[in-house]
């Protein structure tokens, strides 16, 4: 089936704005932290901060003085304000800019006299607290037809609720100054909510069916469902992709996906990678073969792990030693082993919500637990036919992957306080990757071929490859900075940012070339180092495209990711 995904899908800058709010507040303060109802419309995420001790407001669940309140994203009347704010907590205002700046509109003409219209869902929480903000000059109408109901009035000032149709809007405004004199129109639906609808508008007249993802009580999710179906288009609304109906979905060949302002960007991307696995009527079987072939070597980890084999062959060329199929195994296997067991751990439990990976691990998990099991065992057998010292060597490698993700109490490091436990130390699984993969694709090898350890060339490859590692692991940790936020994963982009992990990600790139080339020149390496710049090239060009958006699906990019390994064993093999 082909997906096309919009643009304009996912949270928005306000829920953006109140999620970082919530989330570094629950992760600093010693106090409980509650919302003054849901947060935003989404009921996955809002189960989420709740398993991070963020609570809502309630009869049963009230705070003590010194808590924190959020101000949900929708706002509240100025009575609710005033009320939280007399409970003695320290209040935080999450109201998105955007309505709070349509509060600021009412109050200012309502002072001068204004009948202020409010047009929008009466039971929604943005519009009951924009009608707090008008009082007794204010009046909810939800259609045309209800303006005939309105009371005369001298001055008539409209506004709308941040996510509204526009077409409704202008329908209301119309039946407005059809029957009032002095009426203001004001343009308050948000920039976010237009641009999503106009792009759902342009896209449903040229897809075959589409899927809105968001909570079924998010006001602008079903605005764009109403939309969608307004256009004539077969719409599904769905919440997650265990609701996507395989068999209502088959018949149809492409599919648009957009999303509400509420909903996490690793939900749209399940939704998406489901609707992907969905082979429409007539597709060929060696099509659907070859598919199917496509995705297990991708999320079993084979492909990553032939790309450790291929690194292995690259950075022996790099050095100029010959490797026995011994070498390629066991950086294979090892790899393959770890990258699997990195999924059974506690924090990887917790990816695996946010991961396409996630639904095949979850699927499969016996099977992946047994993979994970016997690659393991074959890298130390491996190991073992070349002597007890390699086997010992190994044995450590594996152990030590397995106590860093098991939390020891003896192993903690109390000087860290929260982050004690190794694997919960911030990047720390990026760090103890790179070195695992230098270990088997440099270290390993030179041992086994008796390779001097004095060689700047052992230490120069070493270090590449741990770049290498470092900026893969980067790479996805920006696309998955979202559901790290909110899961409260520290990776590096959750503390220093996005920009300024792809700063850090292209400078180690440049290094990575820089130190390539430099080792040729000097002599250190085989003059493979020059032709390992079109491998930095190759990198700069998938992180624009990333940039730039033209990769976003998991898959893609973890695929795009991988290949560099591919590409450095490719390189290495030209260069005979
Ligand atoms: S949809 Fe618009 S008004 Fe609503 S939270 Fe997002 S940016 Fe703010």
């Amino acid at each position: 089936m082909k997906v096309i995904l919009a643009q304009s899908a996912g949270f928005c800058k306000g829920v953006r704005r109140a999620m970082a709010k919530v989330l570094e507040q629950s992760g600093q303060a010693e106090r409980p932290v509650y919302t003054d109802g849901p947060l935003i419309h989404n009921p996955q995420t809002i189960d989420i901060l709740s398993r991070r001790g963020v609570k809502m407001l309630s009869e049963q669940d009230q705070p003590a003085s010194g808590d924190t309140v959020f101000i949900r994203t929708h706002g509240v009347t100025p009575e609710r304000r005033q009320e939280i704010m007399e409970l003695g907590v320290q209040v935080c205002d999450a109201t998105c800019p955007d309505v709070a700046k349509i509060q600021g509109l009412i109050r200012m003409h309502r002072r001068s006299g204004y009948l202020v219209v409010i047009v929008g869902d009466k039971n929604h929480a943005e519009v009951i607290g924009l009608a707090g903000y008008a009082g007794e000059s204010g009046r909810v109408v939800g259609r045309a037809e209800e303006v005939s109901g309105l009371q005369d009035a001298e001055k008539i000032c409209v506004v709308a609720q941040s996510t509204l149709d526009r077409s409704v809007y202008d329908q209301v405004a119309e039946a407005v100054k059809a029957r009032f004199r002095e009426v203001k129109v004001l343009d308050t639906i948000c920039p976010s909510t237009y641009r999503r609808q106009d792009e759902l508008r342009e896209l449903s007249r040229s897809v075959d069916a589409v899927v809105v993802v968001g909570g079924k009580n998010s006001a602008n999710t079903r605005h764009l469902v109403e939309i969608s179906q307004g256009c004539g288009t077969p719409t599904f609304h769905v919440e997650t992709a265990v609701e996507i109906d395989e068999m209502q979905l088959k018949s149809f060949h492409t599919v648009a996906v957009t999303a509400g302002a509420s909903t996490p960007n690793w939900i749209l991307m399940q939704v998406v990678d489901r609707l992907k696995m969905i082979d429409p009527q007539g597709t060929p079987a060696v099509f659907r073969w070859l598919k199917m072939i496509g995705r297990f070597v991708i999320t079993s980890n084979l492909y990553i792990a032939v790309g450790a084999a291929l690194l292995c062959h690259a950075n022996s060329r790099l050095i100029g030693i010959s490797l026995d199929w011994i070498s390629y195994s066991i950086a294979f296997f090892y790899i393959l082993s770890a990258h699997l067991t990195s999924r059974f751990t506690a924090e990887g439990l917790l990816e695996l919500k946010k991961s396409r990976r996630g639904l095949v691990f979850d699927m499969e998990a016996k099977f992946f637990v047994w993979l994970a099991g016997f690659s393991a065992s074959a890298a130390l057998i491996l190991a073992g036919l070349e002597g007890p010292v390699p086997f010992s060597i190994m044995l450590a490698l594996i152990a030590l992957g397995l106590l860093y993700r098991i939390d020891i109490p003896q192993l903690r490091l109390p000087f860290l306080g929260k982050k004690s436990v190794l694997h919960l130390i911030p990047a720390s699984k990026d760090l103890f990757m790179g070195l695992g993969w230098s270990f088997v694709t440099v270290i390993f090898p030179c041992l086994l071929e008796n390779y001097s350890f004095s060689s700047p060339a052992l230490y120069l490859t070493f270090v590449s490859t741990f770049l290498l590692v470092i900026i893969r692991s980067l790479f996805f940790d920006i696309r998955d900075i979202q559901g790290d936020l909110i899961l409260g994963r520290e990776t590096l982009p959750t503390i220093i940012g996005t920009r300024g992990t792809k700063v850090l990600v292209l400078s180690l790139t440049i290094a990575y070339g820089l130190l390539m080339s430099a080792g040729s020149a000097f002599g250190w390496l085989s003059g493979l180092g020059y032709l390992m710049l079109a491998l930095s090239a190759y990198i700069c060009l998938y992180i624009l495209l990333y940039h730039k958006k033209i990769i976003r699906r998991e898959i893609p990019v973890e695929v795009t990711g991988d290949t560099q390994f591919i590409l450095a064993g490719v390189l290495a093999l030209l260069h005979g």
